[in-house]
């Protein structure tokens, strides 16, 4: 265990929204240490390179008018495009089989980060001074008094002027000690504070070629025969990978190994685009439900995304404690738009009462 030097503030989680406001700070000329519970960044930002792009296991579209990503990702020099959209859409009810829908209803114009969307954590945490992110290093305990914030990490103890838990509140709740305990009404809305996509499955089919687009097709489905509810191309620019991507709901599947998960998703394919669809170059598979460090191991049967963004988010808790995370934001929460809006938010409040420091807002 060690004791690190003092920071003006401390980040608790390097996803999308922790990440941008200790980007925010450091530019600013505020000390910051940000302390990460996975051996990598980006959370709910999870892509898989497959050559020279990334195809995406957590977030992957950005919308029309979601800007501050746009800005953001241009400011990183990040390679986007668009979703492919063109194609006749399916739409699976029961039997006797798919029926073909004429146009895409189901995709809206969209963009897409080339080399997944995990790269713009990548790129965030590259431009944070040396030394300053702790990967492999879970926050368990805060203690917030008149002379600061002690950050009790596996590694060891930092102490700072302010703190922003850049993590999923309803995860803070229950997997952070708090000293002095967090009053009933933050607590409960904590814990009542759903996270966002935490009950998906996701899966992506990596194929040699994109075969639905040869015969009209979208690669867009809505089943309500299941288990994937939804299907979309989720190919790289140009087709390239070939990949379509599936979401079901976590509790369909109890806990099932991946594998099983991956053959029913095939099934579902193979009813939908045909024979063509059998035989993958890989799978990849991911049940967020079963994921510790975004979903809580005993949820609030009460969580719903009703407190969103709820005022008591907005407020630093004794002065010293900045809510982030998508949830907390009052526009776009759930989405990487929310997530950076609310990271920003907290950045300049914590900037502000640490140094008397504004990051300035990147758009
Ligand atoms: C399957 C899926 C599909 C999605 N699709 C889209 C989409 O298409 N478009 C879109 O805009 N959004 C989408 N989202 C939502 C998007 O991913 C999130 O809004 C965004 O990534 C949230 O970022 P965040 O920083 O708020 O939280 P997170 O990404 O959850 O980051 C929190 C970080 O804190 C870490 N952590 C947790 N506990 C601790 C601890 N005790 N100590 C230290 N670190 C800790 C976690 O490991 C994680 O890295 C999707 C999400 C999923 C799961």
């Amino acid at each position: 265990m060690t004791t690190s030097p003092r920071v003006d503030v401390v980040v608790i989680g390097a996803g999308i929204s922790g990440l941008f406001a200790a980007r925010s700070l450091a530019r600013s000329g505020v000390t910051v240490r940000c302390f990460e519970a996975r051996e990598r960044v980006g959370g709910r930002l999870h892509s898989v390179e497959i050559g020279r792009n990334g195809i995406d296991l957590g977030a992957t579209w950005f919308w029309p008018d979601e800007v501050l990503v746009e800005s953001v990702a241009r400011d990183l020099g990040l390679a986007v495009f668009p979703q492919y959209l063109e194609g006749d859409a399916l739409f699976e009810a029961g039997a006797p089989g798919p029926q073909r829908i004429q146009g895409n209803p189901i995709d809206v114009p969209s963009s897409r980060f080339t080399w997944g969307a995990q790269s713009m954590a990548g790129r965030l945490a590259d431009e944070l001074p040396l030394g300053s992110l702790s990967l492999g290093d879970p926050v368990n305990a805060l203690r917030v008094d008149d002379a600061g914030v002690e950050v009790e990490t596996a590694s060891g103890t930092t102490s700072a002027s302010q703190v922003i838990v850049a993590i999923p509140p309803a995860l803070a709740a229950e997997s952070i000690s708090f000293s002095p305990v967090l009053p009933d009404a933050l607590a409960e809305t904590c814990r009542r504070t759903q996270v966002w996509m935490a009950n998906t499955v996701k899966v992506v089919a990596i194929y040699a070629e994109p075969f639905w687009r040869r015969a009209g097709l979208a690669g867009a489905a809505v089943s309500y025969r299941g288990p994937f509810r939804e299907i979309h191309d989720h190919s790289g620019p140009e087709g390239s990978p070939a990949a379509l991507f599936g979401f079901a709901g976590a509790a369909y599947f109890d806990g099932q190994e991946p594998g099983l998960i991956g053959e029913a998703f095939l099934d579902q394919l193979v009813r939908l685009f045909g024979r063509d669809a059998a035989n993958p170059e890989t799978l990849h598979v991911a049940d967020w439900s079963r994921e510790r460090q975004t979903t809580p191991k005993t949820p609030s049967p009460m969580a719903s995304t009703e407190t969103y963004g709820h005022p008591l988010f907005q407020l630093p808790f004794l002065e010293r404690l900045h809510w982030a995370s998508t949830e907390t934001a009052p526009a776009f929460a759930g989405h990487i738009e929310g997530a950076l809006e609310a990271g920003m938010r907290a950045a300049r409040n914590a900037g502000r009462a640490a140094k008397g420091v504004l990051p300035p807002a990147p758009h």
